[in-house]
């Protein structure tokens, strides 16, 4: 009996372990039904046999983004959201558009890793690991980096030309939190009391910071 319990224990741990990212495929593929009003873990499947080549396709990913925002920066993103077809696939693509100095101020994907290349430009990245160390580089065209899935990143242009990269994300909807925003700029907003202590401010300084965002 014991000994049944201690297998199940170890089945339920190798099975836990296969699924740290997104489900593998039972199919094909599973083409998003966009109208439908069911909610599973991704996004219901239409009828394979009416896929279409349309349902793996998106265009426009050579147009740039509209960087005239206060960070100089734009994603343009291509997810389960953007290609139907994606669904259940584990992987998805973004175009970066930097203005001169522009940048994609400090966030975390909670589903996926990161895997960019410049393909215009000049980018300064870097990610923080969980023990605080910063890991940073200067990459230029056709240079390429990894920002493993969940830590927190940035990329920033420090050039006065414009830049441009290409990432891979490693889920169908990588997802995104934006750290001052999420912070400083949640609905409702995180008490001020609160904040002043976690980042050592006087409430002032908080209040402030909450308008910005
Ligand atoms: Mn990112």
């Amino acid at each position: 009996m014991a000994a049944k319990i201690l297998l199940l224990a170890l089945l339920a741990l190798v099975s836990s372990q296969a699924i740290a990212s997104d489900p593998s495929q039972l199919q094909d593929f599973c083409v998003a039904d966009q109208n439908s009003q069911v909610f599973v873990n991704g996004l219901v499947c239409i009828n394979p046999n009416l896929a279409k080549a349309e349902d793996f396709f998106f265009q426009g990913l050579d147009k740039p983004g509209n960087t005239m925002n206060k960070n100089g920066f734009n994603a343009t993103l291509v997810t389960a959201m953007q290609i139907p077809g994606l669904n259940t696939l584990g992987i998805s693509l973004a175009r970066l558009d930097f203005a001169p100095y522009g940048l994609n101020p400090p966030h975390t994907h909670p589903r996926a890793t990161e895997l960019l290349t410049v393909i215009e430009g000049t980018l300064y990245v870097g990610f923080v690991a969980s023990d605080n160390k910063l890991f940073t580089k200067v990459l230029n065209k056709g240079d390429v980096f990894v920002f493993p899935e969940n830590l927190i990143h940035f990329q920033f242009n420090p050039s006065n030309a414009n830049a441009v990269a290409i990432s891979g994300l490693s889920s169908q909807n990588p997802g995104l939190i934006t750290i001052a925003n999420a912070v400083f700029g949640s609905n409702p907003p995180i008490s001020d009391d609160i904040l002043a202590k976690a980042f050592q401010l006087d409430k002032k300084t908080v209040d402030w910071l909450q308008t910005q965002f």
